[in-house]
């Protein structure tokens, strides 16, 4: 589909926009950088001997009575977290769209004593809910945007859409914050019951798909007096990592060019097309491939192809995303884009402009919080599936042809508890994704966990990761991974060596050597009008299908779909 992109950011000069990205890549200009960032850890470490004393102390065997009633809080609370997975799930609402979602989860937690702080850094979508006073303050998030065309119904093992080409969860990010809220509710209970100190922050990964929003967070301030952060992703297993994650970082960018238009077929001399400048940037860049680090990743889209062959296109515009293992070859390659796009525009006599839409660091995360939380991580285990869910999800992953063939990924949900995942060597790293939550583990001590809520195999960004979604599979790993969240934050409140660990590793380890240069700079916006037409065609059919809980048990229910529902056997594995 070609969608065209209105701009909305002011032209900016080429030359000096260069000239600015690469004086950030030089070692005289992050000094500055360098010396802010010392500073802020300085006075981190000044305060924090009587933050920490502050905590609450419990001992052992309290702490330990006190995570055995978190876990039966949150038993006693699935039908309240298979709503909020279910309903979420329902939105299916695209990067920076999340209206429905992010009005839904608001409300809920306001509901429950939070303080809303609504639309941050300039997001409409975006938001924290705070509850709790004082040190420390732990900060709770997840992602809540969807994938384009990702439409499907779920318990479904083949390609069936709610509604075809529609948004849809084909990743799981609608699972990530009612886990969330169902850890910091039953946590919260304790907290006022016990009288314990300290301060929550909830907050959605708003538009992650386009690593949209984390770094403006951190430029505008919203963590800056956070002490550690907890984030939640689907995964197909549980488990926490720390150091280097292995995954590349990123800059998502727009080049658009602008020529001549002309009647094509009588007057084609009169024309410079905009689309032959977006074609001849692919084909230079897609040459200099060749030339590039094996760890790179690098994709794009046409954005703006023209409207019609007879009519010279008088604009156009290619969407890329540069991937690379470090900031410096993050920088370097995104150069090299300018640049191509710029000589693209010298030989079609056309104009390019060029903004930043999204940006990612590398991620790192906390060794003792990951060490702590891979703690409640054995205690509480992978859930216990049934019959049910596992013919689901090995109907799934043979619908999909899965590429390791009969092994462990190709035979139904995880039963066996991933190992804490140790750090990445940088050299021995094949690159990959990327989170911009590695902007928020670059600025406080950070940990991600992965909680088992989909189906191990399936290729990622694509209908069939929305399959388990809404079904036993998500609601048993959000309610397992809401456990190991509630008992982490809780050992984050009432183990005061955990932060004060934490934070030694974050600077002494982390930071030692690597300092955190944002990609975007200060005067760069969110690029909140992404996917608004999108969303804009689908949501009034959409609307349609929202879950309704006051009078269905399950959205399955709703939806009318036995589960599983399996393909008819002559028919199957012909739904790629
Ligand atoms: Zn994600």
């Amino acid at each position: 589909m070609n969608i065209k992109t209105t701009m909305r950011f002011p032209t900016k000069n080429i030359l000096s926009a260069i000239g600015f990205r690469s004086s950030v890549l030089t070692a005289d200009s992050r000094k500055p950088i360098a010396a802010l960032a010392f500073s802020c850890l300085f006075s981190t470490m000044l305060v924090m001997p009587s933050q920490v004393s502050a905590q609450t102390k419990m001992t052992p065997a309290k702490i330990d009575a006190l995570k055995t009633e978190l876990t039966k809080e949150i038993d006693k609370q699935q039908k309240f977290t298979q709503e909020m997975v279910d309903m979420v799930f329902s939105f299916g609402e695209l990067g920076f769209q999340e209206v429905e979602t992010s009005k839904y989860l608001t409300d809920i937690l306001q509901k429950n004593g939070f303080v809303i702080e609504q639309g941050i850094s300039g997001v409409p979508t975006a938001w924290t809910a705070k509850w709790g006073s004082g040190k420390p303050i732990i900060a709770v998030g997840s992602d809540i945007d969807c994938i384009p065309k990702a439409s499907q119904k779920p318990g479904v093992s083949y390609h069936d859409p709610i509604i075809e080409g529609a948004p849809g969860h084909g990743e799981g990010h609608n699972s990530g914050q009612p886990l969330n809220i169902t850890a910091v509710l039953a946590l919260k209970k304790i907290m006022e019951r016990e009288k314990i100190p300290g301060t929550i922050m909830l907050w959605p990964g708003v538009a992650e798909e386009q690593l949209g929003t984390k770094a403006y967070y951190v430029r505008d301030g919203y963590f800056k007096d956070v002490d550690a952060c907890i984030f939640t992703h689907v995964a197909n297993n549980m488990s926490v990592s720390y150091g280097d994650a292995g995954n590349n970082g990123m800059v998502s960018a727009l080049f658009s060019f602008e020529g001549q238009a002309s009647h094509a077929g009588a007057a084609p001399w009169r024309g410079k097309s905009a689309l032959d400048a977006v074609e001849l940037t692919n084909i230079a860049w897609n040459y200099h491939r060749e030339h590039m680090e094996t760890t790179q990743r690098s994709h794009y889209v046409i954005k703006d192809g023209g409207d019609q062959p007879n009519v010279v296109p008088s604009k156009a515009s290619v969407w890329y995303y540069f991937r690379e293992r470090t900031y410096p070859k993050i920088m370097q390659m995104y150069k090299d884009g300018i640049k191509i796009a710029e000589g693209a525009a010298q030989m079609t006599d056309t104009k390019m402009t060029y903004e930043v839409l999204g940006s990612a660091w590398p991620g790192h995360f906390n060794q003792p919080m990951a060490e702590a939380m891979y703690e409640n991580i054995k205690a509480v285990g992978l859930p216990k599936w049934t019959e049910a869910d596992q013919t689901l999800a090995k109907a799934a992953q043979k619908e999909m042809g899965n590429p390791e063939g009969a092994t462990v990924e190709s035979n139904g949900l995880a039963t066996t508890l991933s190992p804490l995942a140790k750090p990445t060597a940088t050299s021995s790293s094949g690159g990959g994704g990327s989170d911009d939550i590695a902007d928020i583990s670059w600025n406080l001590p950070t940990i991600v966990l992965r909680y088992p809520a989909n189906i191990p195999g399936l290729p990622g960004h694509h209908w069939a990761n929305a399959i388990a979604m809404a079904t036993p599979i998500a609601h048993k790993g959000v309610t397992a991974g809401a456990k190991v969240e509630a008992m982490t934050l809780l050992d984050l409140f009432v183990k005061p060596e955990v932060i004060k660990n934490a934070k030694a590793y974050f600077t002494d380890v982390q930071t030692k050597d690597v300092k955190y240069t944002p990609i975007i700079s200060k005067t760069d916006k969110p690029a909140i009008h992404l996917n608004e037409k999108i969303m804009q065609e689908f949501r009034p059919e959409m609307k349609k299908y929202y879950y309704d809980p006051a009078k269905y048990p399950t959205y399955l229910e709703q939806l009318g779909i036995k589960y599983p529902t399996l393909r008819d056997t002559k028919t199957e594995g012909t739904g790629k």
